[in-house]
């Protein structure tokens, strides 16, 4: 552990704010640009090393996902939609779903998963100490599947370029929805630990229950806090922390990838957590603070103009360098109306997560990770052996296909991973055509 300052490198793409998934819907890559002014307009690009990540390539891309649905991806467009009916069901694209086909969605897709790959590569050569993607962090497309606003899994791609490397991954994922696309990349490996805190309970994308703790050489590793509305700063650190330090102390990562989605902040306009900026930064704070080589991505996060206060500042977090709540003038200043400050305050209403219900939770993932204490595992590996996803894979595909392991994650909550057993998507569908304004 190296306790002198950390270097730290920020990926952008000027060309990825740029796309629209279509009228009302509430995923605003526009969001994206907002974040960057501010971090531009805060001078806080000054002191990192500030990259423009390569498009990412189909043959990388595949590394994780299926080749038809790649090539579905790359050839779909809004005017040839009518020749891909089939296909667009297969794989939970088009207008019946919340993965749109909008113009220039492959391209989309490349940068933010480029920025990842270019940032987990450049932490692997030892040449950063925190790499940033804001860009990034869809974590829920699966290896076959757009899902819920995501179409190719940039952090599944990223922690497989951390396993050249590294003999474990920690992944955590502080957006309020359950991280479950990179949760079943890595279901059946204990080279890849999964921490996800999320809203559960009739809500997107269904799974994350407690007891889904992992498969086969995976069991214990996939660690899950399902919370309810209205967490406050304080509720979530009583989890974060206490998991975050046992997790530390059992698994011993090489390697961590930070998923920030921002739609657990006050505020959101899908979410309905009560977080603050610092509440949600304390997460990403704490996390640098095991110095441990780390990738940060963004995620969800629809309320834009916070979602652009948030990574500035978490921005401000990872540099040490604090800034003023004053919002600098920068190109989009209007949208930080009226108050043009960067802090956001909590509403006034009841947080819905018990005492006794966090106090379970915790209890419950402290007890998930004890066990692991002394299981064989790769940990005292020196150098990685490769990675077969592909094996995982085949396991996985078994159990999609209502084979004999079908029940395997089912820890007597009556769901798979896949969600549901009946075979029904849920889609942010309700949370979608709200009819409320973009920011
Ligand atoms: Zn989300």
């Amino acid at each position: 552990m190296s306790l002198t300052k950390q270097r730290v490198s920020y990926f952008y793409h000027p060309e990825v704010g740029h796309f629209y998934y279509g009228p009302s819907h509430p995923m605003k890559p526009h969001r994206l640009k907002l974040a960057h002014h501010l971090i531009l307009s805060y001078g806080l690009y000054k002191q990192m090393e500030c990259y423009r990540p390569h498009p990412a390539t189909p043959g990388e891309i595949t590394k994780f996902h299926s080749e038809d649905y790649v090539n579905f991806l790359s050839r779909i467009n809004p005017d040839n939609l009518k020749q891909f009916t089939q296909q667009m069901q297969r794989f939970n694209a088009g207008d019946m779903t919340d993965c749109p086909v909008f113009d220039g969605l492959m391209e989309f897709a490349q940068l933010y998963t480029g920025a990842s790959l270019d940032g987990a590569i450049k932490l692997n050569n030892n040449e950063t100490d925190i790499a940033i993607n804001w860009t990034g962090g869809l974590h829920h497309a699966k290896k076959s599947e757009a899902s819920g606003f995501c179409y190719i899994n940039d952090i599944v791609l990223a922690i497989l370029e951390l396993l050249k490397v590294h003999a474990r991954v920690l992944y955590i994922d502080i957006d309020i929805h359950h991280g479950d696309g990179v949760e079943e990349a890595f279901y059946c490996t204990d080279r890849v630990m999964t921490f996800s805190l999320h809203k559960y309970g009739d809500f997107f994308p269904g799974t994350g229950h407690i007891k889904d703790v992992g498969a086969k050489e995976g069991t214990g590793y996939s660690v899950n806090a399902p919370l309810t509305s209205g967490m406050t700063d304080k509720a979530y650190e009583d989890i974060f922390k206490p998991v975050m330090d046992k997790i530390m102390e059992i698994f011993r990562p090489g390697a961590i990838v930070l998923q920030c989605g921002a739609d657990s902040l006050t505020g959101d306009r899908l979410g309905c957590f009560n977080l603050s900026l610092k509440g949600h930064a304390e997460c990403v704070k704490y996390v640098k603070s095991f110095h441990v080589p780390t990738l940060v991505l963004g995620g969800g996060g629809y309320t834009i103009r916070n979602v652009a206060r948030c990574w500035a500042y978490e921005t401000s977090v990872l540099l040490d360098q604090p800034i003023p709540n004053k919002i600098p003038f920068n190109d989009y200043f209007e949208y930080y109306a009226p108050d043009y400050e960067l802090h956001l305050t909590p509403e006034p209403r009841e947080n819905m997560n018990t005492e006794a219900s966090l106090e379970a939770v915790r209890v419950e993932l402290l007890q998930q990770l004890q066990e692991l204490q002394g299981a064989p595992s790769v940990q005292m590996q020196e150098v990685p052996p490769e990675f077969d996803l592909k094996k995982e894979e085949a396991y996985a595909e078994g159990m999609n296909d209502g084979g004999a392991e079908d029940d395997i994650r089912d820890g007597g909550n009556g769901k798979t991973s896949k969600g549901y057993g009946d075979g029904t998507r849920r889609a942010h569908s309700a949370e979608l055509y709200d009819g409320e304004k973009d920011q």
